[in-house]
């Protein structure tokens, strides 16, 4: 029967109860998922705008559905995080972007022994117990250096765990792993706690980059975490890096890094390869 407009300020309305259904779908799927691992990473170039090269890449997870195809990562990361599955997932993606590496930084010789990993890295790990050493051990099981490795962790994954965050922060940087806050801009950073924090670099996100051409303020504004980063020694990568325009004012503002469609839109690893194998220059 059709359901009356009037209701529709109900609690529990007909579209809430197929949203319900659906999640509850994609949850089912995603456990069955994790059984057979149909994931793959995807990376994406991260360039040095002082040199325009390829200096590194984050790995982003896709995960390919049986009937879906390919699912975004914005739909089942909430998920997974909801569901405690982002354990599994997160330290999949890391071990694989990290067997990934050594293969590039061996295959490229010299000029890549500096090419570095960018994982994403959730917020809630950094309460898990043996954190350390499960990551110590990946990267001796992989023979990747700390220090080529990123952990990029959201503002607000960051935030969520205020209190034990720094510590365990402080421990992670005894492995050499470098840190970065991911959509830096988008959460509610106090500036205060930012510099107590040793995180080595910040990532700008896309929205203030797209914004940036046709609005002075988000200019202003990217200039602004560019002198805050500076100052506590940060760097910044400029994240949806789309025209030559945004490329060119980032890098009159001397920003380090930048990675967006501009350069290339994530890949799998044998496109990837073939980036880096091509020697670009931006
Ligand atoms: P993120 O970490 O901010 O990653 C950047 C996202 O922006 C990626 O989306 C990337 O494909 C997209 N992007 C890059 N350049 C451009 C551009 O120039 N224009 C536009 N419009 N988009 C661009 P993706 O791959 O769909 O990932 C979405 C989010 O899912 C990521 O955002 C990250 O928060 C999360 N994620 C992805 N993989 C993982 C993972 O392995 N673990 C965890 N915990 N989160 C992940
Ligand atoms: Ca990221
Ligand atoms: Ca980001
Ligand atoms: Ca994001």
């Amino acid at each position: 029967a059709k359901v009356q407009a009037h209701v529709s300020h109900a609690v529990f309305n007909p579209a809430m109860h197929e949203q319900a259904v659906a999640r509850f779908q994609l949850e089912t799927d995603l456990r069955r998922a994790i059984e057979r691992q149909p994931f793959q990473v995807y990376y994406q170039p991260i360039i040095s705008l002082a040199m325009g090269k390829i200096t590194g890449f984050e790995a982003l997870v896709r995960w390919i559905h049986p009937t879906r195809g390919m699912v975004s990562p914005m739909e089942f990361i909430p998920l997974a995080e909801e569901t405690g599955l982002i354990s599994f997932i997160d330290w999949w993606v890391l071990r694989e972007a990290c067997t990934q590496l050594r293969i590039w930084q061996q295959a490229f010789a010299k000029d890549s022994a500096s090419l570095t990993m960018s994982v994403n890295f959730s917020g809630l790990h950094l309460v898990q117990l043996g954190l350390l050493e499960r990551l110590d051990q990946v990267l001796r099981e992989t023979g990747v250096e700390g220090c080529n490795l990123k952990l990029e962790i959201t503002e607000s994954g960051l935030l969520k765990n205020a209190t034990s965050g720094t510590e365990i922060l402080q421990e992670l940087k005894t492995l050499g792993v470098k840190l970065s806050i991911d959509d830096f801009g988008t959460g509610y950073s106090s500036l205060a706690r930012l510099h107590q924090l040793p995180i080595d670099t910040l990532k700008i996100d896309r929205s203030f980059v797209s914004r940036m051409g046709n609005e002075g303020e988000s200019l202003e504004i990217i200039r602004a975490i560019m002198m805050l980063a500076h100052s506590l020694e940060m760097d910044v990568i400029a994240e949806g890096v789309e025209t030559q325009e945004q490329l060119s004012r980032l890098r009159s503002l001397n920003c380090e890094y930048g990675q967006g469609y501009f350069f290339s839109r994530p890949v799998d690893s044998q496109r990837a390869e073939e980036l880096l194998a091509a020697q670009l220059q931006w």
